[in-house]
């Protein structure tokens, strides 16, 4: 045998045992075996590098090392799933669905809910090109050499695959996996990690590929997007997706109605203890893809999914203390600091408490034996006190008047659940959050500074508001504890490059009261640039599509300060963006101003996510179903019979994609 065949036949070998391994859980030999043949193959190949092979098992050792994960736009957004708690909500579902679909048999594919960190996998010509986290759904980070070290995330596709298309799935990390790392790393003298999903997801962003490939993580895939896949059902998916060679749970079931949806939840309501795997719930999905096309999806969460949530678990356990927290808004919370308590995995030592009127209501105080639950949210909350455990000496909680950090007697305004801290220009924790916010990652991403240095930068006098960043100096902050040169220096450079985030995340960076993101987003498309907003009225900011009189209120009142302002024309004049691009006007216009469109069936040049921004960047609205305020129908092939029949019988016009661009032109 040449060397050649050798080394192509030893990584058969070990692909076949890979997967037996990894995706079937079915190992045909030992550990030890498969560590000599792998080995073996190494040598071969640090002696030949001329028959290297991208998708060669060795590589799966990782050792390749990250210093800054790119950001890559999703081609296809990652959605969230809307919540189910009942069996009525699930059949409220199921009516919406019918009543947009028409009078058709529907059937639903049932799958456990993974709790771990969502994936895309992009696979060109049956090998895997790359692997993007979910992020914030629109665009993820590249970790492509973490994800290629999960041996159940196959490097080279096998059977009939498309030439090219994206597959979405869960990373987690087994149970046993999860408490082995614990063990190994008590053995170490380091904490224990808190819970398998967070882990799990943080395992994703460490630089060193060769941690990533120690730790048991897998790779559990739900779904195929992408042009020219041949499939019609999302059960044709995960049985296809098996086949290419993809670690695809069993336990999915093809389910007719409500009812037995509700069978499968109960089951695995109470089964899911025996999986080697956390999960929170079943995610149950229209089985068509035509019929999810049609149904489209919300803003947030596709129409033709719903989770649907398993009750949370629940502990009892001593309430010690309660504290207050100051938020970045100067909202305060409530927190209870409780004697620590193992809860569905993890330990527990704090819960939320919300507010004046919660604490009040459930009479909760210190001292008492309080029931904990956990539902998807990392911070616990505190559901009921148990009398029968309370104190003879108890008495009642007595919220308090001033602001635990800076002394200032708290507000609340009518109609509001929260108290505030109103020193907002003076409350030390305000101050840092509104620079904490404003460096965060989803805002001006500021490398080389963390939420800590900032409150050393602030205790120092260094800067009292997020413009002073701009003009700090490597000299003035070496000197600061914990600072090297080299740290000084990327964390001005990191200052520096900010200078080239985009209007809309500088305008949500300036945090102000309830814009947000989407709403940052929004507000830059509509005004353009900072100076129009900063004048925009009330009355003109609620005429904005989806900005309502809470946010419309805020905006004025913000830009109404003198020293809001002043802060935002210093950071105008350090260079920062206050407009949207060229390139951003270039592909907007006003041209579908007024008119409202639905979208229905599958178009030829464009996907229908594209076709939507398109209208939404001319102006146009997009809705959901047919009505009489309805514009156009824009019909593709196989389009739904019934949205048709609704569209004539209005007299909505049909056009096709054609006729819509040229609408553009
Ligand atoms: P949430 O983040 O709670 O809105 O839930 C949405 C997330 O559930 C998705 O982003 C997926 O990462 C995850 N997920 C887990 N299992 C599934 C599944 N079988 N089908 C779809 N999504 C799933
Ligand atoms: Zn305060």
């Amino acid at each position: 045998m040449s060397i050649q065949e050798k080394i192509t036949t030893l990584r058969e070998e070990l692909r076949g045992h890979n997967y037996n391994y990894y995706v079937l859980d079915e190992p045909t030999i030992s550990d030890y075996e498969f560590d000599i043949k792998l080995k073996e193959l190494q040598k071969l190949e640090e002696a030949h590098p001329e028959f290297h092979d991208p998708t060669s098992p060795t590589l799966r050792v990782g050792g390749e090392v990250t210093k800054n994960f790119e950001t890559i736009q999703h081609e296809h957004r990652m959605y969230s799933l809307d919540n189910s708690y009942s069996k009525e909500d699930l059949e409220d579902w199921e009516k919406r669905i019918q009543r947009i679909l028409g009078d058709v048999d529907v059937e639903f594919t049932c799958e456990l809910k993974y709790d771990g960190a969502s994936i895309s996998l992009t696979y060109e010509d049956g090998l895997l090109v790359r692997a993007v986290t979910r992020g914030d759904g629109f665009q993820g980070d590249d970790v492509t050499t973490n994800i290629k070290t999960i041996k159940s995330v196959p490097l080279q596709l096998k059977g009939d695959y498309p030439p090219k298309f994206d597959i979405r799935g869960e990373i987690i990390l087994t149970l046993d996996g999860f408490a082995q790392m614990n063990k190994e790393r008590v053995e170490a003298g380091e904490d224990p990690y808190m819970n398998p999903r967070n882990t799990a997801s943080g395992s994703l962003k460490l630089q060193d590929s060769a941690l990533v490939a120690q730790r048991p993580l897998e790779c559990l895939l739900y779904s195929i997007v992408g042009k020219n896949v041949d499939i019609s059902t999302q059960f044709e998916v995960l049985e296809k997706a098996r086949a290419w060679g993809f670690k695809v749970p069993t336990v999915a079931k093809l389910r007719k109605t409500t009812d037995e949806v509700m069978q499968f939840v109960e089951h695995w309501d109470e089964k899911r203890h025996n999986l080697p795997y956390e999960t929170d719930g079943v995610v149950i999905k229209v089985n068509s893809l035509r019929h999810q096309e049609e149904l489209g999806y919300t803003a947030k969460a596709p129409r033709w999914a719903m989770a649907y949530k398993f009750k949370a678990e629940q502990v009892s356990t001593v309430l010690n203390e309660i504290t207050y927290q100051v938020g970045r808004t100067g909202a305060i919370t409530p927190v209870a600091n409780l004697e620590p308590v193992l809860l569905a995995g993890t330990t527990v030592k704090r819960a939320s408490l919300h507010n004046a009127d919660q604490i009040e209501k459930l009479d909760i105080r210190e001292g008492d034996t309080v029931f904990v639950e956990k539902g998807g949210e990392i911070i616990p909350k505190i559901i009921a006190v148990d009398f029968t455990k309370r104190p003879a000496d108890s008495t009642p909680t007595i919220y308090i008047q001033n602001c635990p950090e800076c002394e200032t007697p708290l507000v609340r305004k009518e109609g509001e659940a929260q108290h505030f801290c109103p020193n907002d220009t003076g409350c030390p924790t305000q101050i840092t959050g509104r620079i904490q916010h404003f460096i965060s990652r989803k805002a001006m991403d500021i490398e080389g500074l963390g939420g800590e240095t900032v409150e050393l930068l602030f205790k120092e006098g260094l800067i009292a508001n997020y413009a002073d960043l701009y003009v700090l100096t490597k000299e003035q902050i070496m000197p600061l504890e914990r600072m090297a040169e080299k740290s000084a220096e990327n964390l001005v450079n990191g200052v520096a490059a900010s200078k080239s985030i985009p209007f809309e995340r500088v305008l949500f960076a300036l945090g102000i009261r309830y814009v947000g993101e989407t709403v940052a987003k929004k507000l830059a498309k509509a005004y353009k640039n900072i100076d129009a907003l900063m004048v925009a009225s009330e009355e003109e900011l609620v005429a904005v599509d989806e900005i309502g009189g809470r946010i419309a209120e805020s905006v004025v009142q913000f830009f109404g300060n003198p020293d809001n302002v002043a802060i935002v024309d210093r950071l105008k004049a350090y260079g920062l963006q206050f407009s949207l691009s060229e390139e951003q006007l270039e592909n907007q216009s006003e041209k579908l101003k007024g008119q409202t469109f639905v979208v229905s069936g599958v178009f030829e040049s464009l996907g229908r996510t594209e076709l939507k921004k398109l209208i939404e960047d001319n102006g146009g609205k997009v809705a959901s179903s047919i009505s009489s305020k309805t514009s156009f129908l824009v019909a593709g092939a196989n389009m739904g019979p019934s949205k048709k029949t609704k569209a004539e019988n209005l007299g909505v016009p049909i056009i096709s994609e054609q006729d819509f661009l040229s609408k553009l032109d």
